[in-house]
């Protein structure tokens, strides 16, 4: 089936006369017969379900969709999509291990990679996307456990070299987790670039509505764990916390890594997402193909627009013939790569600031890949304690606009902008 098929129909399908939507199994708790019946579940020696913090029938169905979509084995949804790269990462490595890391990331990844994670004792290693072979082998260490980056970074609008780093990944035993967020399955699928594990924050475009938060791990099912097996004994020796069970072996490369995600980190950190939640993802899901296909093609005519206009001294978009990434985005992102852009208002951060100010359509929000068209001057929010400088140095200069584009009429969208320029 095509994605939009598996966007509508995957994950569910209803018996005879059952509900065209999926049941939100709003319940914290399953009910058992006997205690034999659900020691059975603790053992995870049959499949069901006894407590919402681990799994729910719900978050179940929308994880599958997912899974689908992006061609995997296995799939959890996690309250965030910050939950999902934690969890992603920690899965595998822990304290005393190393990672490495694009520094071309979005920025609460790169805190919680290395704020937070290096408190945890894991280190990690940044390295440009744009990096040679050379220097990717070299980052790495006897003690890496996965090498992490995103397919389009938020919001520097870089393209990762899927196959670069896959290979640098596999030469070393180690798996490729790509944040797929920004294109979504529909503009890019990184298991057939050679990723292992894809990570979302479905906040953005697969809800597509500012409705909910939410994330999502995928697993490509591809990874040998027990080839590598003294790298990942988390996966390849008895868990004792759960009665001696070995993941790698008892579920397979298809199984391991989300079920050993479910059972340990779920139960342990509990950031699950709410039945409610999924549901509202999955009606996003259900349009995310038409939705992109509109928010790529209302980009590119933007870019395409801007990078001509008098009063714009530079545009990154990766679908712009001329864009440092638009290489790259022709082979993996060949049906277009995401609604978002970011431009330099002529005059600099004087003229960044009257530009949005005077925006009538787009709104001002931090947010980015919804319904509707946001706009966000970094310079003055979420980078305003930073100096010209640093600001410069972070390649977030004060002239620069982030836009995020929407589902509007693309011409209500180039008139605002168009008036916006003229007053700045
Ligand atoms: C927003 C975002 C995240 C974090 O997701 P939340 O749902 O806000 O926790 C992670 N990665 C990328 C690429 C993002 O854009």
């Amino acid at each position: 089936m095509g994605l939009g098929t598996t966007c509508i129909r995957g994950g569910w399908a209803p018996g005879n006369g059952e509900s065209r939507q999926i049941p939100i199994i709003q319940s914290t708790t399953f009910r058992y017969e006997t205690s034999e019946d659900m020691g059975k579940l603790f053992d995870l020696e049959a499949e069901g379900y006894f407590y919402t913090r681990l799994q729910n029938p719900t978050c179940d169905l929308v994880a599958a969709k997912i899974a689908e979509l992006e061609g995997g084995s296995a799939a959890m949804l996690t309250s965030s999509g910050q939950a999902a790269n934690f969890f992603a990462v920690f899965n595998i490595a822990t304290a005393g291990d190393h990672v490495v890391a694009s520094n071309s990331i979005y920025g609460g990844t790169y805190n919680l990679f290395s704020v937070t994670m290096a408190k945890m004792g894991i280190d990690f290693t940044f390295v440009s996307p744009d990096c040679t072979e050379a220097e990717l082998d070299a980052a790495f260490k006897p003690n890496t456990k996965a090498v992490f980056g995103e397919t389009i970074a938020n919001p520097a609008l870089t393209v990762l070299d899927i196959e670069k780093f896959a290979r640098a990944a596999h030469a070393h035993g180690v798996p490729l987790i790509v944040d797929n967020t920004f294109p979504t399955p529909i503009m890019c699928r990184p298991f057939e670039w050679g990723a292992d594990i894809v990570t979302h924050s479905t906040t953005k475009y697969m809800d597509g509505h500012s409705a909910a938060l939410g994330g999502c791990i995928v697993d490509s099912g591809s990874f040998d764990w027990m080839a590598h097996a003294d790298k990942f004994p988390g996966l390849c020796t008895p868990d004792e916390s759960y009665h001696g069970i070995t993941y790698a072996e008892r579920f397979g490369n298809g199984g391991a890594f989300i079920t050993k995600a479910t059972a340990q980190l779920m139960r342990d950190f509990g950031s699950m997402a709410s039945p409610q939640n999924a549901y509202l993802l999955n009606l996003g899901l259900e349009s995310l193909h038409v939705r992109m296909e509109r928010h790529c093609s209302s980009a590119q005519t933007i870019a395409e627009h801007l990078a001509s206009h008098p009063h714009v001294s530079w545009v990154n978009y990766p679908g712009l013939p001329g864009d440092k990434y638009h290489e790259l985005a022709q082979k993996y992102l060949a049906q277009g790569s995401c609604g978002v852009i970011s431009f330099g208002c002529k005059g600099g951060r004087a003229a960044a600031e009257q530009f949005m100010k005077s925006l009538k359509v787009a709104h001002i929000a931090t947010h980015v890949a919804d319904a509707a068209t946001c706009c966000l001057h970094p310079a003055s929010s979420t980078h305003r304690q930073m100096s010209d400088e640093e600001l410069a140095a972070a390649g977030v200069p004060g002239d620069m606009v982030r836009l995020s584009v929407g589902l509007e009429d693309v011409a209500d969208l180039i008139a605002d902008i168009d008036q916006a320029l003229d007053r700045a």
